[in-house]
């Protein structure tokens, strides 16, 4: 699997294009600007077959309907996110909006994940893990030693779970999970570095221990 990692948006939000030597490719949490992501998958000659979300906040989603339009792209989500996309106040996109909600990109999911749901594209086995507690459909997806870990976890610190759905005994238990995971990954978050978790993982378990 190759990556490129774009960071758009006014919260900066990561959005990464997965693909192999075949073409075969899936977008990861396309944020903030659906035609600018397409504009730039199109540079690379990318069409992706899968949208990959690892929750529905509005940073994470806006872009999906219109990838999902271009491209054909199926929309995949957990199940417990995917009333997200239909709902801008859930998202917390009204405040981004000035809660002028109507104006928020409303889409479906195509496919609802769960905890062990595998999506297969090319030669890329994503794997989901359920990490409930940034949202209650918040997950990573492992390819290989690559985990996409959305705002569960970041290089330094960890998502909020203040806004809709969030649960800080979830989170807690979400964190030790990631910190116990066996072997190393890198972790690719929703905003900032990547990080390993290798390096990171006394720190993980560290924040998981803060929020019991
Ligand atoms: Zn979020
Ligand atoms: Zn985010």
């Amino acid at each position: 699997m190759k990556t490129l990692t774009f960071c758009l948006g006014a919260l900066r939000t990561n959005t990464y294009f997965c693909f192999d030597d075949a073409g075969a490719c899936v977008v990861v949490d396309p944020g903030m600007d659906g035609e600018g992501i397409w504009n730039k998958l199109c540079e690379k000659g990318l069409k992706p077959s899968h949208i990959l979300l690892t929750h529905g906040h509005f940073d994470h989603a806006q872009g999906v309907r219109y990838l999902a339009e271009k491209s054909g792209a199926k929309v995949c989500i957990h199940k417990e996110d995917a009333v997200m996309l239909q709902n801008p106040g859930f998202a917390s996109a009204t405040l981004y909006y000035r809660g002028d909600a109507s104006l928020y990109p409303r889409c479906e999911a195509d496919i609802l994940l769960e905890e062990g749901s595998e999506i297969q594209v090319g030669t890329m086995h994503f794997k989901v893990l359920h990490t409930p507690g940034h949202t209650p459909g918040s997950v990573c997806f492992a390819e290989g030693n690559t985990l996409f870990c959305g705002d569960t976890v970041f290089a330094y610190g960890y998502g909020r779970y203040d806004l809709w759905g969030g649960d800080r005994e979830a989170l807690s238990r979400s964190l030790n999970r990631l910190s116990a995971l066996e072997g190393d990954y890198k972790l690719c978050p929703g905003h900032g570095n990547t990080a390993t978790l290798s390096r990171h993982r006394e720190e993980i378990a560290a924040f998981s221990r803060q929020l019991t």
